[in-house]
């Protein structure tokens, strides 16, 4: 994508963040917007980088890895957004600086004490379609305690992704009210990570923190994932 339309795409994305936070009286400083690059070569990550943006989201490892490793003098925050198969976890925790899919507790035992200690999100399961990932919220509580107990992982959060048919406003609800609950045991997990291209307006008067937002500010992806 041409420079600037990559710049137009952003900034219209960001004063649309500004509107919704207003509309949700809260800060625009307190959301994050994290700019997800699967399928986009390195270069656009560079480009994103010399508009200012600092948080990069990527959800497959082998891309994850080696894209990281090419823009290693950038000065990014990198977030795997993607499922995480536990035989890769240890791998991926050693570059990405925020794991948004920690979602079984045999996957907490993988990612193990050693290493650096990462900040990590718990994924909420809210639409009962197993193959997108998350935790039941039946199982939360235990999850909970299994990440909160591992010296390798920070919970730091929840995190969703909406229905694909469905109402987003109210899964982002439940996820927020999922993590009140949370804070009881945990009081730092006060993070929400939700809303993507398509509904980080909900996700914003829900109360997101972290936006994972890719097409509507790459454009459409070179391959479909
Ligand atoms: C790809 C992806 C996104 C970004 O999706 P868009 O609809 O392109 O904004 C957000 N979260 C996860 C987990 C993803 O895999």
């Amino acid at each position: 994508m041409p420079p600037e339309l990559l710049a137009e795409r952003l900034s219209r994305v960001q004063s649309e963040i500004a509107d919704a936070s207003r509309a949700a009286n809260r800060d625009p400083v307190s959301v994050t917007t994290i700019v997800v690059t699967k399928f986009h070569p390195a270069s656009l990550v560079r480009d994103l980088a010399s508009l200012g943006v600092r948080d990069f989201g990527e959800s497959r490892h082998q891309e994850a890895q080696a894209k990281v490793a090419e823009l290693a003098d950038l000065d990014a925050t990198w977030n795997f957004v993607g499922q995480l198969q536990s035989k890769k976890a240890r791998q991926v925790k050693a570059y990405a600086n925020v794991l948004h899919s920690v979602d079984r507790e045999s996957l907490v035992d993988a990612l193990g004490d050693g290493g650096e200690v990462r900040d990590a999100f718990i994924q909420v399961n809210l639409t009962g379609e197993e193959h997108r990932g998350g935790v039941l919220p039946t199982n939360l509580d235990a999850l909970v305690e299994r990440v909160a107990a591992s010296t390798g992982l920070r919970l730091i959060g929840l995190m969703t992704v909406a229905p694909l048919h469905g109402e987003a406003r109210a899964a982002f609800a439940r996820l927020r009210e999922l993590s009140e609950r949370v804070r009881e045991t945990v009081p730092g997990a006060s993070a929400l990570s939700m809303g993507m291209s398509g509904d980080f307006r909900e996700a914003i008067l829900e109360g997101a923190t972290h936006l994972r937002i890719g097409t509507a500010i790459t454009g459409n992806r070179p391959i479909q994932g």
